[in-house]
């Protein structure tokens, strides 16, 4: 191609939500490439660095195996390519005779993090408004559903509190828990180690010693499932130390006495019984934490992917509050979300069972009556069923049919020969995606969607900054971009929607969230601001880069005060026993994302790990007569599979990390059906196995 031909536009990263900014080329409506940002200072986020998924990663755009046409499947069990108009017709007529038959709520939808803002809003929408039912979830809700609990409980909004450049890359001190930051958030994890190159120091908790905790002052190798002992133990060691910050709790918290009784408890010695740290090592860390004079807490899906996840993220809130670590300055909460775009697609847009979009409630009345006036439907006003119930309620035969748009269940659910059996039993199951997905082996019908590369929009990252995501190249054959199918199938079921571009969709969504009140795709296109951090409660203000104020409080409670709720120590859904005596966690690598349905199919990334694995420690492995390098066989009391082991000192003795990515050797035929009972997380963190060689 000749280099006058190329389109050039400034996007957003589709995979990680530390949503780095680049330049991405296309030409002839095909995607190309990315580059750096001519200039740093439009990329908040990352100034100029990408990290090889976003530099090398959007290949899998132009595979081979995307999606042209609709599919549907015949009484053979075959699929066949039909027109749009049939393929239309068919989920129209399937979803109105089963919610003829069997009620509205005999469906649900299920939303991605991976889509648009635009597009999550509208598959709510859709579900609200045009299906008239309550289920409707969203991925996150198997990454970070618990973090959101727990610091709306606490501080008020289920979000990170600062930013990322300016908090995270410039912090004094880090405790970082639960976060394979290199691999899974590469470029935030580069400015984290810059930082403690230039005199921060960094503290890591975490059972399995991640490439970022090489870096630490201070590396803790944790017991799996124990994390709110230790958590609990730094509060005590704050208090016991004087290390609390008294103004700041006395002025802008409520029950701290409470939190001080259930502490108590933790002595360095206890900590040292239930999480396995030595208690000296323990109280050197402490010290280290304690005494910063700010401090990121830092945390990701070790601490939420928990029976009790969301008593581990209480925990970690009560911490930062105890020590006056929100709203100044390199300081601050900061869970590092997951997806591109889980922030706005996985919450603030409302695709979530209890929340209408920007985590208004959907038993509150007046919400419920500004939604009817602006869509001439009163939204169900009782909270639908979340992804695991889902699973189940399909398994009672209560659901009937699900819509799942860019989602891979039959791969993300814990236990998936459970989730597999649960698709199979729907009567009737439309996926929406770019390719033909492990869900999708189950559909009846397939409908041909458009990924990143080929998008107009916006994504939230994980600092709240909502920024513009355009297009270079054009969806392949047939393939069509979600917003115009959702709103084609909503004009085929009796509405008038009319959106012309997803611009007029944020409009509304400003006119329906009030915080992002002030959104307009002109402000975001400006140039006066690289995006815009909610909230952003008018046209006027300039967004929120701090939630908090460490003087004022200013807590998203009525009286602005933070609560502090004391969390405790429960045990994982699963212990090891003689049967299985081994403890499995799981995870990312770097070159990998999710279910791997995207980086899979990109040859660079595969040649780096072209396959599941399971790292296992030296002395467990002489014990079992396994060698590096050999294939294993893992199993649990859900299923077994075949990985190739990998001898390594990574992890402790008696504990296995298998990656979260492949569909042959797949984690999660061996994870466990244990869930948080406030978010409805899954446990995918502890779960017991053995291993024998083969
Ligand atoms: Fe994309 Fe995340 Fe890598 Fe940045 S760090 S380039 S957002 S995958």
């Amino acid at each position: 191609f000749r280099l006058r031909d190329v389109d050039t536009e400034e996007t957003t990263c589709g995979f990680c939500a530390v949503g780095c900014r680049f330049e991405m080329y296309g030409t002839g409506g095909e995607y190309r490439g990315v580059e750096a940002v001519d200039d740093p200072s439009d990329a908040p986020a990352n100034d100029f660095s990408t990290c090889v998924k976003g530099k090398f990663g959007h290949e899998f755009a132009e595979s081979e195996n995307r999606l042209t046409s609709p599919l549907v499947r015949d009484e053979d069990g075959d699929l066949h390519e039909v027109s749009w108009d049939e393929a239309l017709e068919r989920v129209v007529d399937g979803l109105t005779d089963i919610q003829d038959e069997h009620g509205r709520d005999a469906v649900a939808t299920l939303a991605s993090s991976k889509g648009s803002n635009e597009e999550a809003y509208l598959v709510q929408k859709f579900a609200r408004q045009v299906l008239g039912t309550k289920n409707v979830d969203n991925c996150a809700r198997l990454c970070h559903s618990s973090t959101v609990a727990a610091l709306q409980q606490t501080v008020g909004y289920g979000a990170m509190t600062n930013r990322i450049n300016e908090d995270i890359g410039e912090a004094d001190a880090y405790l970082i828990t639960g976060s394979n930051t290199t691999e899974s958030h590469p470029v935030l994890a580069t400015r984290i180690k810059r930082n403690v190159r230039d005199g921060a120091d960094l503290t890591v908790f975490d059972p399995r010693k991640v490439e970022i905790a090489e870096h630490a002052d201070h590396y803790c190798r944790t017991e799996p499932g124990y994390d709110v002992a230790w958590i609990n133990g730094l509060i005590r060691y704050a208090i016991e130390h004087d290390h609390h910050d008294e103004s700041f709790i006395e002025r802008n918290t409520k029950h701290f006495d409470d939190l001080r009784g259930k502490v108590d408890p933790f002595t360095p010695e206890k900590v040292e019984e239930l999480a396995g740290i030595p208690a000296e090592e323990f109280e050197a860390a402490a010290e280290t934490v304690c005494t910063a004079d700010s401090l990121v807490v830092g945390w990701a899906m070790g601490m939420t992917q928990s029976s009790h996840g969301t008593q581990n993220c209480l925990a970690l809130a009560n911490l930062a509050l105890v020590l006056g670590q929100v709203g100044k300055p390199g300081a601050g909460l900061s869970p590092f979300r997951g997806q591109n775009n889980v922030q706005g697609g996985g919450g603030d847009m409302g695709t979530l069972p209890g929340s209408l979009p920007g985590y208004q409630s959907v038993e509150d009345e007046d919400v419920l009556d500004t939604f009817e006036e602006a869509w001439g439907e009163r939204p169900p006003d009782e909270p639908g069923l979340k992804v695991p119930e889902m699973m189940d309620e399909a398994l009672e035969g209560n659901l009937r049919a699900m819509y799942v748009v860019g989602e891979n269940p039959a791969l993300s659910e814990p236990d998936i020969s459970h989730a597999e059996e649960a698709l199979d039993e729907l009567d009737f199951l439309v996926v929406q995606d770019i390719y033909e997905t492990e869900t999708a082996e189950h559909a009846d019908i397939i409908l041909p969607a458009a990924t990143s590369p080929e998008k107009e929009g916006t994504f939230t990252n994980t600092e709240r900054r909502i920024q513009r995501v355009r297009g270079v190249a054009d969806p392949p054959g047939e393939a069509r971009q979600d917003w115009e199918i959702l709103q084609d199938l909503a004009n085929r079921l009796g509405y008038e929607w009319d959106y012309g571009h997803p611009r007029e969709v944020m409009a509304e969504i400003s006119d329906l969230a009030p915080i992002y009140g002030g959104v307009t795709y002109e402000r975001l296109e400006s140039g006066d601001q690289h995006g815009l951090q909610w909230p952003v409660w008018d046209e006027d203000h300039p967004g929120t880069p701090y939630l908090y104020d460490y003087e004022e409080g200013e807590f998203n409670f009525e009286d602005g005060k933070a609560r502090f709720v004391p969390a405790d120590v429960q045990k994982p859904g699963e212990v090891p026993d003689e049967a299985y005596p081994l403890t499995l966690t799981s995870g990312r690598v770097l070159y990998h994302w999710h279910t791997g349905q995207l980086t899979r199919r990109v040859e660079g990334l595969m040649s780096h790990v072209g396959e599941s694995f399971v790292e296992i420690h030296p002395e467990t492995a002489e014990k079992l007569g396994i060698r590096d390098g050999e294939y294993v066989r893992v199993e649990s009391r859900r299923g077994d599979i075949v990985v190739k082991a990998e001898v390594t000192d990574r992890v402790g003795e008696g504990t296995v990390f298998i990656p979260m990515h492949f569909a042959a050797g797949a984690v999660n035929e061996l994870t466990q059906e244990s869930f948080d009972p406030t978010s409805g997380i899954p446990e995918y963190k502890v779960a017991s196995v053995r291993i024998e060689a083969l």
